[in-house]
């Protein structure tokens, strides 16, 4: 692999690599902590440029036929996929996530998500008659899509797809993490020929580049994935200019097991979800809820589970957990156990020290605890790593108040001794998505979160809808004359 590809001097803007003005900010591979690779970041004045450009070609672009912007995404499914070797190699360098994993998921899943918006628009409705009404659908115009570093390429895809699909020109603000993968999407973009202007990168902080995108009155939605506290300051940043804010933001989702489920099934599907990517997925089941009678069961199954979690390079095929993306992340991760533990948390398994055999990386033991109250903070915040906590109830009632008791609500799951029984309580949960006894992924279905977990749903038509506005076009004839 030549390492030309992660020293990045150059920013995507109306379709010319520019100089930007900013600093270089090295890219750490976080299971060797050596840095792997650099890109220069942009200033807010490059980011206002970049939004200039996507305004300049906003008219255009949203001229286009869908047929067209199909044709588009198809040619950028096409140029990523003869990439998916460079894109698995970066992720697994900038995220530190198994390869198998960025095989799968980080670059399979990105891909799907980016045909579906292909595929929507053979049969996506732009226009409906209501009466006396045309009611259209139009393009919001200019989006800045900032992302964070758990699933970089997923994120980006996740956003520039449905906006291109809708007409939208897109500003992308990488995270300074991890800011790689990205550029093999401008790559891509550049290679198709997709018009100057219609996708931009701006690499750079989020207090100035993301700053600029939120404020600037060009930009007319801003899809922001990241922490809830960001979220929170990006909507604020962003209402003078009334703008639209989608938030994808964090979560503590629980995982229920039903009297009468199976749970070795359950345990075992909720430790694998909560340990992928190293814990570090926003939609992670991160709470176990089993009944009280049945609380030894589930701590065995979840400990043996558990340590067969393989730890270690995330460039061996059969490596379950590579490193969290930092130390600062690592650290943040080892405080929260270390604080539940010195709370009287029961240790089930993992820990603080470091896994065998793993003296440098940031690694972390795959680790379950219990016996904590609901209230605690470990049962209550996103710790964003291989931690699971078990809670146990007594009953049904009681387990959806648990699963309902935090301040998120994006995911979580329902174990039950049949479908009915676990649709019925994971119609109770406010959570924007639930699966039921393992369902399967649906890359159609929405996504987004309840309460503090965001305002937004991605993927799907709900994905393409975040992006169009709504006009009324009244015309002479059948109405009742009222204004
Ligand atoms: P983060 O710190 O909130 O950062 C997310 C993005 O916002 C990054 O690009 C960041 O840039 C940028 N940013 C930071 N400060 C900003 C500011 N003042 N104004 C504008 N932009 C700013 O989140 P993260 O640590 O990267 O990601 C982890 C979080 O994302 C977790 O909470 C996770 O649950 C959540 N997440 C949610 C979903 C979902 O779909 N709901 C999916 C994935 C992740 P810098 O990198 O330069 O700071």
């Amino acid at each position: 692999m030549s390492q030309v590809e992660w020293v990045r001097e150059h920013a995507y803007i109306g379709g010319s690599w520019v100089h930007p003005r900013g600093d270089i900010l090295e890219v750490e591979d976080p299971a060797t902590e050596k840095v792997m690779g650099s890109v220069r970041s942009a200033t807010a004045a490059d980011a206002a440029m970049a939004v200039d450009a996507a305004r300049t070609v906003s008219a255009a672009w949203g001229a286009t036929t869908p047929a067209y912007r199909m044709g588009a995404l198809r040619d950028l499914s096409a140029a990523l996929r003869d990439r998916s070797d460079l894109l698995v190699d970066t992720l697994v360098g900038e995220v530190g996530t198994p390869v198998a994993l960025a095989r799968s998921s980080h670059v399979g899943q990105a891909l799907t998500v980016l045909d579906s918006y292909a595929e929507l628009l053979e049969t996506f409705a732009f226009e409906e008659r209501l009466e006396n009404t045309r009611v259209l659908r139009e393009p919001a115009g200019v989006v800045a899509a900032i992302t964070p570093w758990n699933y970089p390429l997923y994120q980006l895809l996740a956003k520039v797809a449905p906006a291109l699909a809708a007409g939208c020109t897109v500003v992308a603000k990488p995270a300074e993490l991890t800011p790689l993968s990205a550029f093999i999407v401008a790559d891509a973009a550049e290679a198709i020929g997709l018009p100057p202007g219609v996708f931009n990168l701006v690499p750079g902080p989020g207090v100035e580049v993301g700053e600029l995108l939120a404020t600037h009155p060009g930009v007319d939605v801003v899809s922001f994935t990241g922490s809830t506290q960001v979220g929170r300051r990006v909507a604020a940043m962003a209402a003078d200019t009334v703008k639209r804010v989608c938030l994808e933001l964090g979560g503590k989702s629980a995982s229920i097991v039903l009297p009468g489920a199976d749970m070795e099934q359950a345990v075992s599907a909720t430790v694998a979800n909560v340990m992928v990517n190293s814990g570090q997925t926003c939609a992670a089941w991160a709470r176990l809820l089993v009944p009280q009678s049945q609380i030894d069961q589930a701590l065995a199954a979840a400990e043996a589970v558990a340590n067969r979690h393989f730890v270690g390079d995330p460039r061996h095929e059969g490596t379950d957990l590579g490193p969290v993306i930092s130390a600062g992340q690592r650290r943040t991760v080892l405080n929260y156990i270390e604080q539940a533990v010195a709370d009287g948390a029961n240790l089930v398994c993992g820990g603080i020290e470091r896994p065998d055999g793993l003296s440098v990386g940031h690694y972390v033991r795959p680790t379950v605890l219990s016996g904590v109250s609901p209230q605690s903070r470990i049962a209550q915040e996103e710790v964003f790593g291989p931690v699971l906590v078990v809670l146990t109830y007594t009953g049904v009632d009681e387990a959806v108040d648990l699963a309902n008791g935090t301040s998120y609500g994006l995911a979580g799951a329902v174990w039950g001794a049949d479908d009915e029984q676990a649709f019925a309580a994971a119609a109770r949960l406010r959570t924007g998505r639930v699966d039921v006894n393992d369902a399967a992924w649906n890359p159609a279905a929405p996504f987004g979160g309840y309460k503090q977990s965001g305002n937004g749903r991605e993927l799907g038509r709900w994905g393409i809808e975040e992006f169009l506005e709504t006009k009324a076009v009244q015309l002479p004839g059948i109405g009742s004359g009222a204004r």
